[in-house]
């Protein structure tokens, strides 16, 4: 059994200015300056990158981006390129999270793509997957679970040139208040786990980071983190305030 260190990302979505994001960092750089048992990231909008990532230099909260486009460079009117966000100070980029794949309509192949991209610029991924209420009351959880995953990977070979996470975040739980109870967080996160070591071998696939998303709160954390194969937690609403992400950070260790 490898040894898998606990990593609670925080994801800023749409919110915050930079003075309201750098104001944050400037806290729980320094409210988390001890912790050293967990790794622990924040995912601020691009515009807030540079700043951000600056404010937090050499602490011991890493910064990720949280999208970028599958290309280089290129006629690509608003989008962010993997080494733009890199230069801004972006170690780490969410993928495929449901908010993407759901408005912005991003298919498994782009999520491919995407993940290709980052890790040839050497940026670690988040790579989020999940299904929606109607796929789980349909019983296809996991079929959804297989495709993304197989799609989303393809491709693939271990050893990666840069960090892989994984992130099960069922989609009828980002933001709703509902979140997953442990039994079905481990039910889907023993499959997942079995799914990896099947793709990539027993030690890759044993080695690889599970986060779990979807309304994880200081209330339910510590549950939350305390079932098998949770390896941490992809947090939104509660990373936007430094008490409540500082109190998940402190139920992971
Ligand atoms: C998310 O944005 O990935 C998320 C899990 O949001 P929330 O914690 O607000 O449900």
């Amino acid at each position: 059994m490898s040894e898998r260190r606990c990593f609670i990302a925080g994801n800023w979505k749409m919110y915050l200015t930079t003075t309201e994001g750098v104001r944050l960092a400037q806290e729980l750089r320094n409210l988390l300056t001890q912790v050293r048992k967990v790794d622990i990231g924040v995912f601020p909008s691009a515009l807030l990158l540079s700043a951000v990532a600056k404010k937090l230099e050499e602490s011991n909260i890493v910064v990720g981006a949280q999208n970028a486009y599958a290309k280089g460079f290129g006629a690509f009117t608003g989008e962010n390129s993997a080494s733009q966000l890199k230069d801004a100070g972006a170690a780490w980029c969410l993928v495929g999270h449901s908010e993407r794949r759901k408005i912005f309509g991003e298919t498994d192949a782009d999520c491919n793509r995407k993940i290709k991209e980052l890790h040839g610029e050497g940026v670690n991924v988040i790579f989020c997957l999940g299904e929606t209420i109607e796929e789980r009351e349909a019983g296809t959880t996991f079929k959804v679970l297989e495709r993304q995953l197989r799609v989303g990977l393809e491709g693939l070979k271990a050893p990666f040139p840069a960090d892989l996470v994984l992130a099960y975040e069922p989609v009828w739980a980002i933001g709703t208040g509902r979140n997953a109870t442990p039994d079905q967080v481990e039910e889907v996160h023993c499959w997942i786990r079995d799914w990896l070591k099947e793709r990539f071998g027993a030690t890759v696939g044993e080695a690889l980071r599970i986060q779990y998303g979807g309304s994880v709160k200081p209330e339910n954390a510590a549950q939350l983190l305390r079932v098998k194969n949770v390896d941490g937690a992809l947090v939104g609403g509660a990373s936007l305030k430094a008490d409540s992400f500082v109190a998940i950070v402190k139920a992971a260790l």
